[in-house]
């Protein structure tokens, strides 16, 4: 099945950059390849003096995994594409650059800012609204802002261009698929609903933990740290999905609007050293690999204190979730890869006596990519018949076909900001993590060590399984 875009061009600032060649343009290929791109004209951008050869050479090597797994019609599409794709130099800073660009393009075209932040932001500043054409889409990545106020000053400068639902605001964290298996779940399923409150869940944990330890970015890493790289940005819209009304539609204003009043009620509460840890990994293995001392890798500055494991406790003050504890926690170099959230309920209230052996309370898990579901619960035997063991049903979740920026791009190319976050959204994370932020650089908040290759410092509790 082939299908068109609403928007004519993609037009890739930042043509030479690591995630333009690593993800994006792998992205776009498995798209292109499944034909759910046709008619998209690509053309990339940068300050490097490029030859066309040189930047479709690029694209071609990118493109290259997904044409060895694609049938004739995919093959077909993604040379159409690369042969006829243009690279374009130009700082994007430049007073009048990026506009005289703009201008040439056939639209609407949806412009991907891969670039540092900082560069993002002056290259839209550069840009008066008229000369941006009608239809136009611009798509900004992560950080978006590095606080409450320069997330909203970002904001003011992005909506004086375009309407909001013209900005994506790209996580890429969550595919449409994820998004959607999590509302299917606990929308789509009555038994669920009447439990998922205060009176029944005990508490809500949403982990990453990766193997990966630095791998050479320290460069961005070490100015960023965990808290900001992947719970400012990605495990508080997961806790979002997980705790929000039920909407009306999966529209996107619906979904954004329910996301958006759950963040509102959220807050991490003082003081900071009960309701919040950071770590940072010091030398270990992993995977039968040695990691070196974070502290030590090139490009570190040690007296930063950059932590590479953060744990904060959310509070959501509204009727349902008042008091129950939202655990995001997100490390490197751990022992074991991590993506799930986790539900405990509560116990029950009353086993009836004579029952013996396990009586833990029922977990819910959601994994994600691949996006798998497990329910522990209690059941008698096998044996005696009174003795209670531990059961898991597990299952798992459909998948999708795209890669996760195939799904990012796929929204971009449809004008669907369903996946996108919002300006109001962008904001509110930062709100939440600023003051765990603030305390931590006061020394509030000790920073604690971990041997790479650990489930993290000894005494972190809380976000172990029931067993
Ligand atoms: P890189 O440093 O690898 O690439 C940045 C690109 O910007 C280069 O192509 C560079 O071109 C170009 N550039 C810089 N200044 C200008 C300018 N004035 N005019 C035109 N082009 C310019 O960064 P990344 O690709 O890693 O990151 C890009 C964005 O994506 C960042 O916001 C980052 O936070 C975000 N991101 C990155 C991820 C990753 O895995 N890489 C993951 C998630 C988000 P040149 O070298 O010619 O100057």
């Amino acid at each position: 099945m082939t299908s068109q875009t609403t928007v004519k061009t993609l037009l890739i600032l930042g043509a030479s950059g690591d995630l333009t060649g690593r993800l994006l343009l792998p992205g776009l290929a498995r798209l292109v390849a499944k034909g759910r791109a046709a008619g998209l004209r690509l053309v990339g951008a940068g300050s490097d003096p490029w030859t066309p050869e040189q930047w479709r050479e690029r694209v071609g090597t990118s493109f290259a995994a997904s044409a060895g797994s694609a049938g004739p019609d995919g093959v077909r599409a993604l040379e159409d594409l690369e042969k006829e794709t243009v690279y374009h130099q130009l700082d994007v800073t430049a007073d009048g650059a990026l506009a005289s660009l703009l201008a040439t393009l056939e639209g609407p075209t949806a412009v991907y800012f891969a670039l540092p932040p900082r560069i993002s932001q002056l290259a839209c500043e550069a840009l008066r609204p008229e000369q941006v054409p009608p239809g136009t889409r611009l798509v900004m990545e992560k950080p978006f802002g590095s606080s409450e106020e320069s997330a909203r000053s970002l904001n003011r400068t992005l909506v004086r261009l375009v309407p909001e639902d013209h900005i994506h605001r790209v996580d890429h964290f969550l595919g449409k698929a994820t998004v959607l298996n999590i509302l299917g779940l606990r929308f789509a399923n009555n038994f669920l609903e009447p439990v998922w409150n205060r009176q029944h869940v005990e508490k809500v944990e949403i982990i990453f933990d990766e193997d990966l330890a630095l791998e050479g970015r320290a460069r961005y890493y070490d100015g960023a740290g965990a808290l900001r790289d992947m719970i400012q940005s990605h495990l508080l819209q997961i806790m979002a999905l997980m705790a929000m009304e039920p909407p009306s539609t999966i529209s996107e204003r619906d979904l954004r609007d329910a996301v958006s009043t759950v963040l509102r009620a959220s807050s991490v509460g003082a003081p900071y050293a009960a309701s919040t840890r950071r770590a940072r990994y010091t030398s270990g293995t992993v995977a039968g690999k040695e990691v070196p001392d974070y502290a030590k890798e090139d490009g570190v500055d040690a007296s930063r204190g950059t932590e590479t494991l953060a744990q904060i406790q959310v509070g959501i003050d509204n009727w349902r979730w008042k008091g129950v504890p939202f655990i995001l926690r997100s490390g490197k170099a751990m022992g074991a890869k991590r993506k799930e959230a986790v539900v405990t309920f509560r116990p029950v209230p009353h086993l009836p006596q004579g029952f013996t052996g396990v009586d833990a309370p029922n977990q819910l898990r959601i994994g994600f990519g691949p996006d798998t579901l497990q329910l522990d619960v209690d059941v008698n035997g096998p044996g005696e018949i009174l003795s209670l063991s531990r059961l898991t049903l597990e299952a798992e979740l459909s998948a999708s076909e795209l890669l996760p920026y195939g799904e990012v791009l796929e929204g971009v190319l449809a004008g669907d900001p369903l996946l996108s976050v919002r300006g109001d959204t962008a904001e509110d994370c930062w709100r939440i993590v600023e003051p765990v932020l603030k305390a931590w650089q006061q020394g509030t908040v000790p920073l604690e060590e971990y041997d790479a290759g650990s489930s993290g410092p000894a005494e972190w509790s809380g976000t172990a399984r029931a067993e």
